[in-house]
């Protein structure tokens, strides 16, 4: 819907109908650093009408059978793949990523969740046990909570926004969804599929707005008992304050510190390009993304020449250039941001190999006033820096060398963090050993951002709490009961 001024303007979606908000958030096109979009500033009063639209919805969508939601599942990602491209097209201008990305990763992988957890809730099985000399036999069922608050980042909007949708609506449960007020346009194109794919008035509601106002008023309603959050580790702590006194369930999916361990025996054919991947996809707005690099010292010289050769061929672009490796960051205030810490670094002594303040960048006219940073590494950077120890998020990584097994493992774990690690060996029982020992929820080797969406997925420490997952997803949108029969 256009507005006056030729600005995108969203609704929110609450009860199946799309409804003005009393006032608007701007909302910029990364590449250019302009408002093209008004988004919703919802408070209260529309987190009130949410609650209710999905409290009078609960009893009937909980009510259908598995095989009856998974078919409504299965429809709305027929319908989302149907308008794959104008997707696509639409994340790429709201994040500031690249087209082909958004093509090949943010919109499959959306239709994807909806289809995996159609088929999973068709799959899951309880517990039974007998105690014969007491004439009992247990069992266990699970229901729905009631109204999951899903809370989800900018970085990858629909990705993970629907990856909470799909299992919540599929176990049964009905949402009020709050996506991160930069990236709100592929939440609201969600919205206008779900009628026509046979979801009902109520079970899925959108409410957009900020984190303290909306996010804030969702967390403390009384009546959502399940808040599932995916963003920055401070917010995590709000949330957490603000759900204590209702003892509400919560999933905290959150930041990293992500390290990649590089021995001498590793295939560096297949290393550098994949850690050039995992150091600077989405431009390193990825919380799986690569930030620390620790490469054994008998190969250092030699993966430092040919990784920065590299990452001065990640081209960064504007966001439909199909030759463009690399986007726009999502907000001036983001880049100034990734920009500081490339600064601290060097005021520490490290060195800045390439990238921010060494290359320059080319963008037409039009993208000069854009959010676009070079890709950047950094080396002779110690491991109590700032730029070692805390989340960047953005296209900057540390390449340092390491000597001994014992000694990587220590320096990989000596973050507050523990959400990604990746380990670069041809030898197996090494790999082994070492992922074992990292203090991370993810190990990678000789690979990344492989996903097996039936295994949890979630960080350890500081990144997050629980897990994500077939089963986990699963466990976290149901309650289980005991039952036990004499007989
Ligand atoms: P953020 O914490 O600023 O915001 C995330 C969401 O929370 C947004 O929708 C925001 O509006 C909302 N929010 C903010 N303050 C709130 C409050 N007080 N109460 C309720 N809601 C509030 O994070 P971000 O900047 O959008 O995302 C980047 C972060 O997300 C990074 O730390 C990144 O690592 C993390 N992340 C983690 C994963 C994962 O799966 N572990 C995936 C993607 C991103």
């Amino acid at each position: 819907m256009a507005g006056t001024k030729g600005l995108l303007m969203l609704e929110n979606f609450i009860g199946g109908k799309f409804l003005p908000c009393d006032s608007y958030l701007d909302s910029y096109d990364p590449s250019t650093g302009e408002v093209y979009c008004k988004v919703p500033d919802s408070g209260k009063k529309e987190i009130e009408a949410a609650v209710e639209a999905a409290r009078e919805a609960f009893p009937i969508w909980s009510s259908w059978s598995p095989e009856e939601r998974a078919q409504v599942l299965n429809r709305l990602a027929d319908l989302l793949e149907q308008s794959l491209e104008e997707l696509a097209q639409a994340e790429s201008k709201d994040q500031g990523k690249t087209l082909m990305l958004a093509r090949t990763m943010d919109i499959p992988r959306a239709v994807q969740n909806f289809r995996f957890f159609a088929s999973c809730i068709l799959h899951h099985t309880t517990e039974c046990t007998q105690m014969d000399h007491l004439g009992c036999l247990h069992y266990t069922v699970r229901t729905p909570v009631g109204i999951a608050g899903l809370i989800s980042p900018w970085n990858l909007p629909l990705y993970l926004l629907t990856w909470k949708i799909a299992p919540a609506i599929a176990a049964g449960n009905t949402v009020i969804a709050k996506p991160s007020e930069l990236t709100s346009v592929t939440a609201w194109m969600l919205c206008k599929f779900l009628d026509k794919a046979g979801v009902p008035p109520g079970v899925v509601n959108v409410v957009f707005g900020t984190g303290p106002r909306v996010g804030e008023a969702l967390v403390s309603h009384p009546e959502v008992p399940l808040i599932s959050f995916t963003g920055s580790q401070p917010t995590a702590e709000r949330i957490t304050q603000l759900s204590a006194p209702h003892c509400k369930k919560l999933s905290l999916e959150l930041g990293g510190k992500n390290p990649a361990i590089i021995f001498e025996d590793a295939n560096l054919e297949e290393c550098i390009p994949t850690t050039i991947r995992s150091s600077f996809a989405n431009q390193g707005e990825i919380c799986l993304c690569t930030s620390r690099i620790f490469v054994q010292r008998s190969i250092y010289s030699e993966f430092l020449k040919r990784f920065v050769e590299a990452t001065r061929k990640w081209k960064v672009g504007i966001p439909s250039d199909p030759s463009a490796s690399m986007g726009a960051l999502i907000s001036k205030a983001h880049l100034e941001k990734v920009r500081s810490y490339v600064k601290k670094a060097r005021a520490e002594g490290a060195q800045i190999l390439c990238g921010e303040g060494v290359d320059t960048l080319d963008l037409p006219p039009r993208n000069q006033a854009g959010y676009f940073m070079l890709p950047t590494v950094i080396t002779d950077i110690k491991d109590e820096s700032c730029c070692m120890k805390e989340e960047i998020f953005g296209p900057v990584t540390c390449v340092v060398p390491f000597d001994s097994e014992e000694e990587v493992i220590k320096r990989a774990n000596n973050v507050t963090y523990g959400l990604a690690a990746t380990v670069w060996s041809s030898d197996v029982a090494r790999v082994h050993r070492v992922a074992k020992k990292l203090q991370s929820g993810l190990v990678w080797t000789n690979c990344w951002l492989i996903r097996e969406l039936n295994l949890p997925f979630g960080g350890m420490k500081s990144s997050g709490v629980g897990r994500e997952g077939a089963k986990d997803s699963h466990d976290f949108f149901t309650e289980i009961k005991t039952i036990t029969v004499k007989h």
